[in-house]
């Protein structure tokens, strides 16, 4: 989702060719998602008191850094949106946000080139300049009021779930009226699923 000047490197050469993954990897990304999940569940089912006293490990996950005093003026808000979230996806908004990333997809820091394209109309390159639309349509806590840019960057969270990958799919960017994206003509819109064949090794990427 929003970026500042989009300073990672770019996902081409990662998915330049189908993905391919070998399965150790995979069961790897699998069983990290499942991990979050089910610490998710816990600091929910806990009505947050879970993740209260897992701090450190709620602001390594959702803003890379395990000092959590240093992101509890938002992070206290992650609870509230995490229930909006669930809320959003019971209704099955936007293919379930974080669910609609498959359990074995690798980590991603940076949209897919090969299937994605800034629009002509889109003046401000790979930055997201003064938009803040995506992230604050879902009203996300972690995206920082003053300087309108996201404080979880990189984190595992952002690389796991929707934001590093953004967009995937046709409906993510309809969905956000994303004005800088949009999908390839020759890109059937639909999210790639990772296949079982060995991996090059640019594209390993966590
Ligand atoms: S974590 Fe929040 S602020 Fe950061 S990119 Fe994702 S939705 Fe935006
Ligand atoms: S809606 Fe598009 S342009 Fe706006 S912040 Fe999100 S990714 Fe950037």
């Amino acid at each position: 989702m929003r970026t500042a000047d989009d300073p990672l490197p770019r996902r081409s050469r990662a998915q330049a060719a189908p993905l391919r993954h070998s399965l150790p990897q995979q069961l790897r990304w699998s069983a990290n998602r499942l991990i979050f999940y089910t610490y998710i569940g816990f600091s929910i089912f806990t009505v947050g008191l879970g993740g209260f006293l897992t701090g450190p490990l709620m602001t390594w996950y959702f803003y890379g850094d395990w000092r959590f005093w240093r992101h509890w003026s938002s992070a206290k808000h992650l609870f509230a949106h995490a229930y909006r979230m669930l809320w959003w996806v019971l209704q099955g908004k936007n293919g379930g946000f974080m669910l609609n990333v498959p359990l074995n997809a690798p980590p991603s820091t940076s949209v897919d080139r090969n299937r994605v394209q800034l629009t002509d109309s889109w003046e401000f390159g790979g930055s997201c300049g003064p938009c803040t639309r995506c992230c604050s349509k879902i009203r996300c806590p972690i995206l920082d009021p003053a300087t309108q840019l996201c404080r979880g960057y990189n984190s595992f969270f952002w690389r796991y779930f929707n934001c590093g990958r953004y967009p995937s799919e046709q409906s993510e960017i309809d969905y956000y009226l994303c004005p800088k994206w949009e999908m390839k003509d020759d890109d059937a819109g639909t999210r790639r699923t990772p296949g079982l064949t060995a991996p090059e090794p640019e594209e390993v990427l966590a």
